[in-house]
């Protein structure tokens, strides 16, 4: 069997809990088969340090898995992964050109970091590896592979939405990162929605013709396309709601809130998920329906992320606002209607909290999926479960459409749903999540690393590589 080598912009201890979508999905594939796991160490160093001026790969054996790391100088971290990364692809991926910082200086340290993640690699690489490429940082990895020789099968997966044609087409090097998804054999979507957008895009801009089998040609090669809804261990996250530490959280917050109703959000601060707004949709329903005053409250879970990128202080400085004016309007001496807590909370803890929520409100204005809606569904008690509110512009939307939908730019529409949460009959919440259970039980983890790799597998490699590696590196030049 061949060796996998997954390839990602930060590794994790593979036998600890991880926070992110990414982590924890990368990391229960590995463990299931094995293998070598890439990045960078999170670590910085000096930029005269190593022997060849270049860092070391710093090797771990953890368990079945072996981790290879290497640290960053300051620049690179702050040109390849704050800047193009953070300040480039994550907010124009997310729909929110506003946002963007299109300097120059960010796209060369991005494609210095891939061609030293390239070097570094084809050190470790066997000829029958097949290599898994995760997320936005690494676009362009298989072409500065390819350009080193290697030959290898390589799969990517974009865990972040794709945007419409016009929007991809708004970053300057737009036409380079597009046809780099040329060089991997296989390119797989969260969404339909996703695939259709890169269909649409490499037709229109490069003219790419459609083939048999999810095939799209285009750059003097044929690449295979495909949505993989990721999805969670729902086992795993079931047997930690019935752990000591689900038990002891569930029995503290029912506890605690014996006479009110429960409403919890748990994200990173990031403003693709639609904080403010779910905050102005909960004020909404005070306001509207005022039986839910002294009785909903909002546990809002925010955890830190990407300090050191301003647009996520302001958002910081909006949510401490806000959350302070609604206690203050609405508040009384034994109530609070949002307690805001901008810490992150230890994953164990999320099973029993999740269970002990009424009502889920997962609005992001933009997710590529969205892990905290699929971990709400396998916590919940199937004779009494809650209930889940979610944006129609979450990836997982496409999957669980018997959660109620919202669109979370209407205020209005948003606490009217809610509302009917709270009110929804026990006979309607548990047809809705035996529904939405079967589906995130068919489609886990499981499903999606082995239909990804199983895909990858049998994708016949094809096409010139040499050639289409020198014509998109001269794009960047
Ligand atoms: N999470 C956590 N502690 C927190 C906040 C989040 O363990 O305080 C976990 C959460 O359980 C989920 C992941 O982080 O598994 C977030 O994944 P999601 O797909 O919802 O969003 P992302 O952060 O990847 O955009």
């Amino acid at each position: 069997m061949s060796r996998l080598v997954v390839v990602s912009n930060r590794t994790a201890d593979p036998r600890k809990a991880a926070a992110g979508g990414l982590a924890v999905a990368v990391k229960e594939s590995l463990q299931q088969t094995g293998g070598l796991w890439f990045g960078w160490s999170g670590k910085l160093r000096d930029s005269e340090s190593g022997t060849s001026g270049e860092s070391d790969i710093k090797l771990q054996t953890v368990g079945n898995v072996q981790l290879a790391t290497l640290d960053l100088t300051q620049e690179d971290h702050d040109t390849y992964y704050l800047g193009y990364s953070n300040k480039v692809l994550w907010p124009v991926f997310h729909y929110r050109l506003d946002l963007a910082n299109f300097n120059v200086r960010f796209a060369a340290g991005y494609r210095r970091v891939n061609q030293l993640f390239a070097r570094k690699l084809m050190s470790l690489l066997r000829p029958d590896d097949i290599i898994w490429v995760h997320d936005y940082h690494l676009i362009p990895l298989a072409t500065e592979l390819r350009a080193l020789g290697c030959g290898n099968r390589i799969g990517f997966f974009l865990h972040i939405p794709m945007p419409p044609p016009l929007i991809m087409a708004a970053i300057p090097e737009h036409e380079w990162l597009m046809r780099s998804l040329f060089d991997y054999d296989l390119v797989g979507f969260q969404s339909e929605a996703d695939v259709t957008h890169f269909a649409g895009y490499v037709e229109s801009e490069a003219k790419a013709d459609t083939l048999p089998g999810n095939r799209l040609r285009a750059f003097n090669r044929t690449l295979r396309v495909g949505a993989y809804p990721i999805g969670i261990d729902v086992d795993e996250f079931a047997s930690l709601a019935r752990s000591r530490d689900g038990v002891e959280m569930f029995g503290q917050i029912r506890e605690e809130y014996s006479r009110r109703r429960l409403l919890l959000g748990v994200d990173r601060l990031d403003y693709s998920k639609g904080l403010p707004q779910r905050v102005h949709a909960f004020r909404e329903l005070l306001a509207k329906y005022p039986e839910n005053r002294n009785s909903a409250t909002l546990i809002q879970i925010a955890s830190p992320s990407r300090e050191d990128v301003g647009a996520y202080d302001d958002l910081r400085v909006e949510m401490d606002s806000l959350c302070g004016a609604i206690n203050g309007d609405y508040g009384e001496l034994d109530w609070m209607p949002v307690r805001y807590i901008h810490r992150n909370v230890a994953r164990k803890k999320l099973p029993g909290l999740y269970r002990a929520s009424r009502v889920a409100l997962v609005t992001p204005l933009r997710d590529g999926m969205n892990l905290v809606a699929k971990e709400f569904i396998a916590a919940q008690d199937p004779s009494d479960p809650g209930v889940l509110v979610l944006s129609r512009f979450a990836g997982a939307a496409e999957q669980l459409k018997e959660a109620l939908l919202v669109n979370p730019y209407d205020t209005q529409g948003t606490a009217l749903a809610i509302q009917r949460a709270l009110t929804m009959s026990i006979e309607e919440r548990t047809a809705r999540h035996t529904a939405l259970m079967q589906r995130i039980r068919q489609f886990d983890v499981h499903w999606w690393s082995s239909s990804f790799l199983a895909d990858l597998s049998s994708t016949e490699s094809s096409g010139d590589f040499r050639a289409v590696v020198s014509s998109s590196a001269n794009l960047l030049n």
